[in-house]
């Protein structure tokens, strides 16, 4: 087993997540079967109860676990199976250590964040290698290196390090290099003090990647190698990305940086084939066809509350050979200012997921226009939901129909708690969550997009389609078109008369990759720009 740490300097949000994920790429490309797994220093015990703008968007597993979006990477890049055992935060670690110790295990003795909260790590460590039968594990620290609760990660990595051996273990910097205007040059010395912040520690890098805007020259790389004390070849430059995300495996396999992983670990494997991620980038670098899709949603400005959503509509753009500019509109402005100035001319809607009541009902709007102007529209989670209490309002006339989560005295709560929810107090991971079946009604547009009878989709809400208005729902034409397969629980709606209308209970988004596009995505992006060709039509419904 080998194992690869993945550390960061100078700033944060340098993009180590995409960097580990795009190093897992290429060895998974080269034959290794890889593991990612990311350490968080927070005191949360996971990201699920925080909100967007504290950590962008909460990434959820198949087995449920609400982790960290840099998870998304990994599964977007590789191939990798992940699972609760792939995120460790210092929330659980101090939860076990102190359950630990109420049970007498430390018994007679002091405990200590060395040895008791470290070995809690490694172990973590030894857990996930034994059950992830990888070749090769990616472990990414968060946070920089420097912030005082990361301390015990980098202690408990550089221990492993020295105990399965240096042929074993290699040390990654991730750090930035500055394009000072002024002096009209890139600059080396963050670097240089967060590569010696980390030697204090105990970690020398083998493999320093430098986050760049602009190239780096011979010069500043020999500087960097010299003063970080790693070989020439060993700095890596990782400069800012022209066009996606995507391209960052093939600048990483260009500075040669696998070939130097490989040869560090002692592996002797064939360069990585990358034909087809490489046709992947020429889909969304130079694609045939173009959409505008809008977003709709309360996290508009912030650049990672929607990271998966966005992810997938490009993956649908890939699919169709079609580029995605993607919109983002603010619900609370189609609140002041209406649906129409914000929506119009866009290829297709989508309502991402959300909770709280700001902005619904800009959203409503948003699901109103698209229904009546036959816009394609993907509603997600409480995309569907939202979508459900549209179609209550304005076509059956329920009035002031609502979910219970926003109006818990609606007449007509459409949406409302499950029983087993409504018990519930405790916020932490309490949710409906993770990847459950859904089986498809023959003969709906989304059984045909799916092409299967049952799939499985991950999940993240408290809030269900309520049953008791079924009847009322389908005499008017609205099609359950997934549900979960003892019946009880709507799982994905659909109207036959619109060209594209389609909303789910579940997060498509999170199964979606570069190479394996999700059908409802790819779907959306079809009808998106079916819809874009043909001249705006008048409203039907
Ligand atoms: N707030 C809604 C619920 O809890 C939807 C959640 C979501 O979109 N993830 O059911």
């Amino acid at each position: 087993m080998k194992y690869i740490f993945v550390t960061g300097g100078v700033v944060s949000s340098l993009g180590k997540g995409l960097t580990a994920a795009s190093l897992g790429t290429l060895l998974e490309n080269r034959g290794l079967k890889v593991a990612l797994q990311k350490f968080d220093p927070y005191l949360n015990v996971d990201p699920g109860t925080m909100n967007p703008y504290q950590h962008g968007e909460v990434y959820v597993l198949d087995d449920g676990a609400e982790t960290d979006l840099d998870l998304g990477h990994y599964e977007r890049f590789t191939n990798v199976q992940l699972t609760r055992l792939n995120n460790l935060t210092s929330g659980q670690v101090y939860q076990t250590v102190l359950n630990n110790e109420r049970e007498g295990k430390y018994l007679g003795k002091t405990v200590q964040v060395i040895p008791h909260v470290t070995d809690e790590i490694k172990k973590r460590m030894h857990v996930l290698a034994e059950h992830s039968g990888a070749d090769v594990i990616i472990t990414e620290i968060g946070g920089t290196t420097g912030d005082i609760e990361g301390l015990p990660f980098l202690e408990a990595i550089r221990e492993f390090a020295l105990e399965v051996g240096y042929n074993n273990a290699i040390f990654v910097h991730v750090t930035y290099v500055p394009f000072i205007k002024a002096a009209g040059e890139l600059k080396s010395k963050p670097t240089q003090q967060s590569v010696a912040k980390l030697r204090e520690i105990g970690i020398a890098p083998h493999i320093v990647v430098c986050r760049c805007e602009r190239p780096l020259d011979k010069e500043l790389r020999q500087k960097i190698s010299i003063f970080c004390n790693v070989p020439f070849e060993a700095v890596v430059e990782e400069k800012d990305v022209d066009h996606t995300i995507y391209e960052v495996p093939l600048m990483l396999q260009r500075e040669r940086m696998d070939d130097l992983v490989c040869s560090l670990l002692h592996l002797d494997l064939p360069p990585a084939k990358m034909g087809h991620w490489q046709e992947i980038i020429r889909k969304l670098i130079a694609p045939q066809h173009r959409v505008r899709i809008g977003v709709v949603g309360k996290y508009i400005e912030l650049q990672d509350a929607y990271k998966s959503v966005y992810e997938a509509i490009s993956h649908g753009g890939i699919a169709n050979d079609c580029g995605v500019e993607i919109q983002r509109v603010d619900s609370e402005d189609i609140e002041r200012e209406g649906a129409e100035k914000y929506l119009k001319g866009l290829g297709g809607i989508l309502v991402p997921g959300g909770f709280g009541e700001r902005g619904i009902e800009g959203k409503i709007q948003a699901a109103r226009y698209a229904r009546e102007n036959l816009v394609p529209y993907l509603g997600l989670c409480l995309g569907m939901q939202i979508a459900t209490i549209e179609f209550a309002r304005n076509v059956l006339k329920l009035a002031k129909a609502h979910s219970t989560e926003f109006d818990p005295n609606t007449p007509h709560p459409v949406i409302a708690m499950l029983d087993s929810q409504t018990k519930v107090t405790k916020k932490g991971g309490t949710m409906r969550l993770g990847a459950q079946a859904c089986q498809l009604v023959v003969g709906t547009k989304t059984a045909q997009l799916y092409g299967a009878f049952v799939v499985k989709e991950r999940h993240r809400h408290r809030y269900e389609f309520n049953n008791a208005y079924r009847e009322r729902f389908l005499k008017a034409d609205f099609v359950f078109s997934g549900q979960t397969p003892d019946g009880k629980l709507v799982e994905i709606i659909e109207l036959p008369k619109h060209p594209f209308f389609i909303g789910c209970q579940f997060h498509p988004e999170f199964r979606s990759k570069p190479h394996q596009p999700h059908p409802l995505f790819k779907g959306f992006i079809a009808a998106a720009h079916a819809y874009t060709r043909q001249k705006p039509v008048e409203p039907r419904l």
